[in-house]
């Protein structure tokens, strides 16, 4: 059956699943939400990162002090659409110069890239009536194959063990592959991967590592047992099944969810 498209975002995709009736009142009914500092700071360590790495992938000398200024610049920024813990953004500004150059110098050369921040305008998935886009944070070899690198931050984004944490990323990693061979035009035949960047205050407590998915796309595609959550996805947004709400999401606050007051699944 082919309907009219509707769009979701790579980035988006986890949200859907966890709380979609805020995803639905977010992306398809265009009620505002606003950013945590955390996300502010996660999009700024995105910027630097990605500075350092582009250069790197055009054959030029990187600049690490370029870089720690773009994610600094990112996150000084003043908006509203974010919201601040009193005293998070001067310390937000901190980590992302100190991580972020960390990560150029420790973490960086460890990887051979191919592409950089590869962005999808729109694939359509006919039967499905959806539209992916999005933008792939890095493409690089591993293994011997074409594999996606998802950068992911936060406090608890790296174990004790050094090991980026995966769990529950295998969905989103999932659409980074399809956005991925779509927008740059490889076969990603590789493992997904997981560069986490740990946020910690003190530069010298920073970690980071990484951690591998295989097969990330088969949840999204289903198998002979399991359906793929790319037809769940499919059927919620079109309304096929109703769509639920989360309580239980770390998102579900006044602050960021616009269902909030009127919620009924909040009580
Ligand atoms: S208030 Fe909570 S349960 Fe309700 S839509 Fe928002 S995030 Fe979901």
């Amino acid at each position: 059956m082919n309907r009219e498209p509707i769009r979701i975002r790579a980035s988006s995709f986890g949200s859907l699943f966890d709380c979609p009736a805020r995803w639905i009142a977010i992306h398809l009914e265009g009620k505002r939400s606003p950013q945590s500092g955390k996300a502010a700071l996660g999009t700024a360590l995105h910027a630097g990162t990605a500075v350092f790495d582009s250069e790197r992938v055009a054959g030029q000398l990187p600049n690490v002090g370029a870089a720690s200024d773009a994610a600094a610049e990112k996150v000084s920024k003043i908006d509203d659409e974010t919201i601040w813990e009193p005293g998070e953004q001067v310390k937000a500004i901190d980590v992302a110069t100190s991580l972020t150059a960390k990560y150029c110098k420790e973490e960086s050369m460890k990887h051979q890239f191919a592409a950089v921040e590869a962005t999808l305008d729109s694939l359509v998935i006919k039967d499905l009536g959806l539209e992916l886009t999005g933008t792939t944070d890095r493409v690089e070899v591993i293994g011997g194959e074409y594999g996606v690198t998802d950068i992911k931050s936060g406090k608890t984004a790296v174990g004790t063990n050094g090991i980026a944490k995966t769990h529950g990323h295998a969905a989103q990693l999932g659409i980074y592959e399809i956005v991925a061979e779509e927008s740059t035009g490889l076969q990603i035949t590789g493992p997904a991967q997981i560069i986490g960047l740990q946020t910690n205050l003190t530069p010298d407590k920073q970690r980071i590592g990484t951690g591998l998915i295989v097969n990330a796309r088969e949840v999204l595609l289903g198998n002979e047992q399991h359906t793929g959550l790319l037809v769940t996805a499919s059927k919620l947004v079109h309304g096929d099944i109703d769509p639920w709400g989360n309580p239980k999401s770390m998102m579900c606050s006044e602050v960021y969810c616009p269902n909030f007051k009127q919620c009924f699944w909040r009580r």
